[in-house]
């Protein structure tokens, strides 16, 4: 059988159709675009309309805090270094189910990726801690420049996180590596520097036993508790407070705020 080898006028009919056919998608693609014009390259559009920060409240007192003034037995429970999506959320469902408040330090950087959970700890009653832009533990080393980016940063991306005016009464120091100057700077900007009493070691991952273990150690009427909703995995931090919550209850104790 002969084939029949298409002669140049067909290939030119073929060549123009396909032509015609790219340029009219084309066409059509950047006629649709106008509407996508508003989204930007970065992954995740913004989901709030542009927000500006009133003026931070008036100065405080810059002395370190290291428990809570409420009287009777109250403990105060932080947690440092979120918001993180996998375990915040689980973190308040624990706390709402003992009907428990927390402080909650968090990252400016941390709170600008998931302004959905810093709106949620404020709706379920807890407070804000600003725990700095970018959690570094050297802050108090740095310059002066660096250091307010750092405090003020991290406050005024909670306030843009949250989308509206919120309060934030403390500051924290990253790795608690404070200083006079930090606390200083903290206090001008309205935020009390908040330390704590009892450690839980839970960065230290060594095991949920040994968290529930240390609390029970170390909390007295006013304690101030500290632990973290992030910074790594937190699943025995979760696992402790599952068992603390109900025992610290048992003991008598409120929660409340430092
Ligand atoms: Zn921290």
């Amino acid at each position: 059988m002969r084939y029949r080898v298409l002669r140049p006028p067909y290939c030119y009919r073929w060549a123009v159709l396909i032509l015609a056919l790219v340029t009219m998608t084309t066409l059509a693609v950047v006629a649709l675009r106008p509407s996508a014009q508003g989204a930007s390259a970065a992954p995740t559009p913004p989901r709030r309309p542009a927000f500006t920060p009133a003026p931070p409240p008036p100065p405080v007192e810059p002395a370190l805090v290291r428990h809570s003034s409420e009287p009777g037995r109250v403990v105060a429970l932080t947690f440092d270094d979120g918001p993180d999506p996998a375990h915040t959320p689980r973190i308040l469902d624990l706390l709402s189910e003992h009907d428990a408040v927390a402080t909650f330090c968090m990252l400016g950087s941390q709170a600008r990726r998931y302004p959905e959970l810093v709106t949620d700890v404020l709706a379920r009653g807890m407070r804000l801690c600003d725990h700095t832009v970018s959690h570094d533990q050297e802050l108090r080393t740095r310059s002066e420049q660096r250091v307010m980016a750092e405090i003020v940063g991290g406050w005024t991306d909670l306030q843009i996180a949250a989308g509206e005016d919120v309060p934030v009464p403390y500051f924290r120091a990253p790795a608690g590596n404070w200083s006079e100057r930090l606390s200083t700077l903290a206090a001008r900007h309205g935020m009390r520097s908040l330390a704590w009493s009892v450690d839980s070691r839970d960065w230290t991952r060594p095991g949920a036993a040994r968290i529930v273990a240390t609390v029970k150690d170390g909390v007295e009427p006013g304690a101030v508790i500290l632990l973290h909703d992030a910074g790594g995995p937190r699943e025995e931090t979760v696992a402790a407070l599952e068992e603390l919550l109900p025992w610290l209850r048992a003991q008598g104790y409120q929660f409340g705020f430092p």
